[in-house]
């Protein structure tokens, strides 16, 4: 077991591959794949029918699966609803594709209470803006393949990487910018990983698994996309442990007390965990960027670029993955505005102030990056003996 391939400190950071894989595997993954389920965490709020900027839509879904299913009103906590709404078994089946699934939108101030609507600066919708938003519930829209291929995704990714975030490796490329890019490349490859561990082998039968070939033609066999992964994972994972006293006291009241409290203990498992305390206290150390004369200024280039990379979002033609496009860039913009930012200042425990949307999107954000490590450590050597003919 292992990847020999990857040994020695994650670049940049303040761990090693080997910590890493076990931490994840005894700490992060087991706390994170039971606190996405808890009603909290696992209800996204997101604006789906979004104008795309840049193109006429020309969304090429194959699959039915591309649908996101809406969360119809009733399957909510009790605390979300209208009083008068009763709960019934048959109503949590999901409503796809049906219109009148939509939830009432104005009960976010009633529901989540102790919670800021504050703009997130480094991202593109604004969050405190509920219009056309509406709630999914993302256990039962899970990130896989969805059959979305060909000229809109490659658009899409090509502009990522072009237009926002130069062209890498570059001698031009301060620290930062390489950063940047080493996010998306990260979450480019959890997607694939994702795509790859759930896959539709057989349209016929229905049948899914994984797809070995396409996890290591799209990532393994380019090292420094796992490289980028593992990074991306202890980007966030710093950000989450770096605002753990805020997320230790915000309100996790859905209504119903005994899961409220799983939640809590949930939270405080992961973020005061001996374990990661002793082997990985510090993920990623940001305090020595932004340092020279032209600081602030690359600091506002980069959150214009990573802005412009969360409005390419809204063209993501297949409405699963932009659910999952939006909802990991929110979770980045998140990590990067607890690392770097709170409109421009100098960040402190003090200052930062989170969306409850900001949250779910970071864990979330977390955790897929958590199973695709998992994936990439215990799958990935297998896979590279098949295909290396090793
Ligand atoms: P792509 O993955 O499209 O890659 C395009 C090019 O980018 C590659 O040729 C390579 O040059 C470069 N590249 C690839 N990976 C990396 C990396 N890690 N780092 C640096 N450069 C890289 N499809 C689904 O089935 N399910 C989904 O949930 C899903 N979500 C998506 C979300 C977003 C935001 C986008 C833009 C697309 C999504 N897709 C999803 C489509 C999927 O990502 C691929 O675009 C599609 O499967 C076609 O793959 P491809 O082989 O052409 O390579």
């Amino acid at each position: 077991r292992g990847t020999p391939k990857y040994s020695g400190m994650v670049e940049d950071c303040c761990c090693d591959y080997e910590t890493v894989d076990r931490l994840n595997e005894e700490v992060l993954h087991p706390s994170l794949q039971e606190l996405v389920k808890t009603p909290f965490f696992r209800y996204f709020k997101v604006k789906l029918w979004c104008d795309c900027p840049f193109w006429p839509d020309d969304g090429m879904c194959r699959l039915r699966d591309c649908s996101v299913c809406e969360c119809p009103e009733n399957e909510f906590p009790e605390s979300f609803k209208k009083p008068d709404r009763r709960l019934s078994m048959t109503d949590l089946v999901c409503q796809e594709g049906k219109p009148q699934a939509a939830v009432d939108r104005t009960l976010d101030s009633k529901a989540f209470r102790g919670w800021t609507e504050i703009d997130n600066p480094w991202t593109n919708d604004d969050e405190t803006d509920n219009d056309e938003m509406t709630y999914v519930n993302l256990q039962l829209n899970p990130e896989r393949y969805t059959g979305y291929t060909g000229p809109s995704a490659r658009r899409i990714w090509d502009a990522v990487y072009s237009e926002n975030c130069p062209k890498y490796p570059s001698q031009e490329l301060c620290q930062e910018e390489k950063i940047l890019y080493k996010l998306i490349s990260g979450l480019h490859s959890s997607i694939s990983i994702h795509i790859a561990s759930d896959y539709l082998l057989e349209e016929a039968t229905n049948l899914w698994g994984q797809n070995l070939t396409l996890m290591y033609d799209r990532v393994l066999r380019y090292p420094d996309r796992v490289r980028n992964l593992y990074f991306t994972f202890l980007f966030v994972l710093r950000a989450v442990t770096k605002a753990s006293d805020y997320l230790e006291q915000a309100e996790y009241d859905t209504g119903n007390p005994n899961e409220d409290l799983t939640t809590q203990s949930l939270i405080k498992q992961l973020l005061y965990n001996p374990k990661l305390q002793a082997a990985c206290p510090i993920p990623f150390d940001e305090a020595n960027l932004w340092k020279g004369q032209s600081g602030p200024e690359l600091k506002q280039k980069i959150q214009q670029q990573f802005r412009n990379i969360s409005a390419l979002m809204d063209c993501v033609g297949c409405e699963k993955c932009r659910l999952w496009g939006k909802l990991q860039v929110l979770g980045l913009g998140t990590a990067l505005k607890i690392l770097f930012s709170v409109d421009g200042q100098e960040n402190s425990s003090h200052t930062l102030q989170l969306q409850r949307n900001e949250v779910i999107a970071l864990t979330n954000l977390l955790n897929r990056l958590s199973e695709s490590v998992k994936f990439v450590h215990e799958v990935g050597p297998t896979a590279e003996r098949i295909m290396e003919g090793g």
